[in-house]
């Protein structure tokens, strides 16, 4: 039977989404596929508000990662990486194999940097880049990304990096005037696109900074490379994925409908109705008010719950969530919340998840987690 995928990404794959993803694959060159790649690349520059560029290629989010360190940054360079969970602790891996200077600053599991932290770090040394995810799909916290882009600006030269996978298109976010350098996302996240494409917004100073790098190690992750095929795609640099480029058009259709602001509090509502609902049914959230996400719930256990058991369960019940990552495997499951996703699927999974309580033993008061939910989100 059907179930609901609800893990932090890939989401809810909607039927237009879908149906564009089957078509039959075109011609890179076809003029008709041409001019779908340029309304893409047109509209996400656009809504996500930028200047500059705006790059769609091939790979998952992880090649994002590099892509946006390795057009502006080089080896030496001092970098600030702010990590509030696994995804954080990427980019160290990453700055490692790139001999970066780096500092981490590290934020327990639950919790986040507060941006006096990085003012201070900031007017210690003078850093070349400072990176920051959005929201840590391990832990469920989310970062105050416009008030540290606005202290990068303030206090640094550095080029201000943001890790959106978990956050764009759900989360506010816009490039230039949140003082962003480089965004970047995967496909299967809010957008809500099967996996497989790498979005990277880069702001008119991260490419002042590609340019002044000359010839990078980085072959098949240049700017350089890409420019020409995002200023015409008629150009060929690496077969771009056709389907996906259509799955994607179809996306922002929807988004474009929808509008962008108000798919962005739709998150900030479902994200507090479904946390609610979630503590009334005696779990806890992971994130500390004041640092919690829209598009996901890092859900802890109440004493008693096995986690295999649990979620095992919970599928048959007809939803899929993920388990925990690090130190919190076993202890939470990750319900993402993010994309295209409507209150009939919202309600659908936590009456799953009610059931999938009661069938692991525990005295469950049926509804309460649901008049919760209605009441956060109609009062
Ligand atoms: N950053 C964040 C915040 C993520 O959640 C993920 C994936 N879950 C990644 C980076 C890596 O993306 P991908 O798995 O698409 O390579």
């Amino acid at each position: 039977n059907e179930k609901y995928v609800m893990i932090p990404g890939p989401t809810p794959v909607v039927e237009p989404i879908q149906n564009a993803m089957g078509r039959k694959t075109a011609a890179f060159k076809d003029p008709e596929f041409v001019a779908d790649f340029e309304s893409v690349l047109a509209d996400l520059k656009k809504l996500w508000k930028t200047d500059g560029e705006v790059f769609v290629v091939p790979g998952s989010g992880t090649l994002a990662m590099e892509m946006s360190v390795s057009n502006t940054l080089k080896s030496g360079d001092k970098v600030l990486i702010i990590s509030h969970g696994y995804f954080g602790d990427r980019f160290v891996e990453i700055a490692e194999r790139k001999n970066y200077d780096y500092k981490v600053l590290s934020a327990e599991w639950g919790t986040g940097i507060a941006p006096e932290k990085i003012r201070e770090e900031l007017s210690r040394d003078n850093y070349r880049g400072v990176i920051a995810t959005h929201v840590d799909t391990s832990t469920g916290v989310k970062a105050p990304i416009e008030e540290i882009g606005r202290i990068v600006q303030n206090e640094s030269d550095a080029v201000f990096i943001v890790d959106g996978v978990c956050a764009t298109a759900a989360e506010k976010e816009y490039v230039d005037p949140m003082n962003i350098d480089i965004l970047f996302t995967g496909s299967q996240k809010a957008f809500g696109v099967p996996p497989g494409l790498a979005l990277i917004w880069a702001g008119p100073r991260a490419m002042k900074r590609r340019n002044k790098l000359g010839e990078i190690n980085e072959y098949y992750g240049d700017f350089e490379k890409w420019l020409p095929i995002m200023h015409d795609p008629s150009n060929y640099f690496g077969t771009p994925a056709v389907n996906l480029i259509w799955a994607l058009k179809a996306s922002l259709s929807l988004i474009k409908k929808e509008g962008l602001e108000s798919r962005f509090s739709r998150h900030e509502r479902d994200a507090r109705a479904i946390q609610a609902a979630l503590e009334t049914m005696g779990f806890e959230i992971l994130a500390e008010k004041g640092w919690r996400a829209h598009t996901l719930s890092n859900v802890l256990y109440p004493e008693g719950i096995n986690d295999e058991e649990f979620r095992d369960t919970l599928r048959e019940e007809g939803a899929v969530v993920a388990g925990g990552l690090g130190d919190y495997a076993g202890k939470l499951f990750r319900l993402g919340h993010m994309g295209n996703i409507d209150e009939h699927v919202i309600t659908s999974v936590l009456q799953a998840i009610e059931r999938t309580l009661y069938r692991c033993g525990k005295d469950v008061d049926f509804g309460a987690g649901m008049k919760t939910y209605m009441q956060e989100k109609y009062s």
